[in-house]
């Protein structure tokens, strides 16, 4: 183990402060070069961070048999999405990796064995929102996969086992959307302000209740939570980053919600910062 390339990385934070949590509603690629609401929120929040010495993300789009955390000095930017403009897939977010954070990421997981990756690098669900908050690249980026094979209390966790991290200067970022139903998109709607199916309200209301009441439980048991959330998670992958973050919370942590608006009927935009009262 590198200890001393690792000490680099602890260093300016030591043990002395704590970093928030947030889970982004990264919604549609085009925010990594439009402006817009959701952008200026997001540059908002980053405003009141503390600067991380690298950051962690759990995005909605790497998912994999077992558990993954990129491992590579120079990640490289995936595009993976199709039927945007070339300008979308000209944008490169070259921020370094971080071997290091890999390997103690790799260490304080105690629940399954983590495999060190060289082929993954940073999709669009971290370098869409990670380039909005840190538009120079020059905070280490690494990705923890999503074990396609395990379910939510799984992931919950799992999650857990971050929590030293954050004494260490990471920013852990969930990337994905509490309600994500692309099949039910009305494209007509998209410039319509906050624009939310019944269905898509319900489910988001009684997220956010389950959310500030503290109630993970019932978030981790989304899957008897009835007709709406069956709609808003139709597959579990935009959902699963938010019980990452939302198990990082301590108990005498406070929760801001903001980005709290609907797109085109099925999406919700929700984030969330978790930081110390
Ligand atoms: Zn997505």
């Amino acid at each position: 183990m590198k200890l001393n390339a690792l000490n680099k990385i602890t260093e300016p934070f030591g043990h002395s402060e704590r970093m928030p949590v947030l889970f982004l509603g990264h919604g549609s690629p085009m925010n990594a070069i439009e402006e817009n609401e959701f952008v200026a929120g997001w540059r908002t929040i980053g405003k009141t961070l503390p600067k991380p010495n690298a950051i962690l993300c759990i995005s909605a789009h790497w998912e994999t048999r077992g558990t993954f955390v990129t491992a590579m000095d120079k990640p490289k930017t995936i595009h993976d999405f199709g039927g945007f403009p070339q300008t979308l897939f000209d944008v490169q977010y070259p921020a370094p990796g971080s071997p290091e954070l890999a390997l103690e990421t790799k260490t304080v997981i105690k629940k399954t064995s983590v495999g060190l990756d060289d082929k993954w690098g940073l999709d669009h669900g971290a370098w869409s929102v990670i380039s909005r908050l840190y538009p120079n690249a020059d905070i280490p980026v690494i990705q923890l996969s999503l074990d396609y094979n395990q379910g939510p209390q799984y992931h919950y966790d799992l999650a857990k086992e971050l929590s030293s991290l954050r004494n260490k200067g990471i920013l852990i970022i969930g990337s994905g959307n509490m309600v994500h139903n692309l099949g039910l998109l009305a494209w007509e709607q998209l410039n319509t302000a906050d624009f939310a199916f019944d269905w898509a309200k319900e489910a988001s209301e009684k997220m956010k209740k389950f959310i500030v009441e503290g109630d993970h439980q019932s978030l981790i048991n989304y899957t008897i939570q009835g007709n709406a959330f069956k709609l808003a998670i139709p597959t579990p992958e935009h959902f699963l980053p938010l019980l990452y973050i939302l198990a990082l919370k301590e108990n005498n942590e406070k929760i801001a919600l903001f980005n709290d608006k609907a797109v085109a009927g099925s999406l919700t935009m929700t984030s969330i910062k978790i930081d110390k009262a």
